[in-house]
């Protein structure tokens, strides 16, 4: 699994989100940048700094 917390991005924000693959947690991502912290313009940038703080979770694929 990845996961992705925002904390990293935007500090003392609690939201995370995990999925199978980084296209998807990016995606919930943006959708959560836009509706929690009002990034109505989600540029490349945005998109580059959620990707570099995708960690990998190991032994959770199963449970998924
Ligand atoms: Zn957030």
């Amino acid at each position: 699994m990845r996961l992705f917390e925002c904390g990293t991005l935007v500090p003392g924000c609690e939201w995370h989100t995990r999925a199978q693959d980084d296209a998807e947690v990016v995606r919930r991502a943006v959708e959560h940048m836009r509706g929690t912290h009002g990034e109505e313009m989600i540029r490349q940038g945005t998109v580059e700094k959620i990707k570099a703080r995708i960690q990998h979770e190991n032994g959770v694929e199963a449970a998924a």
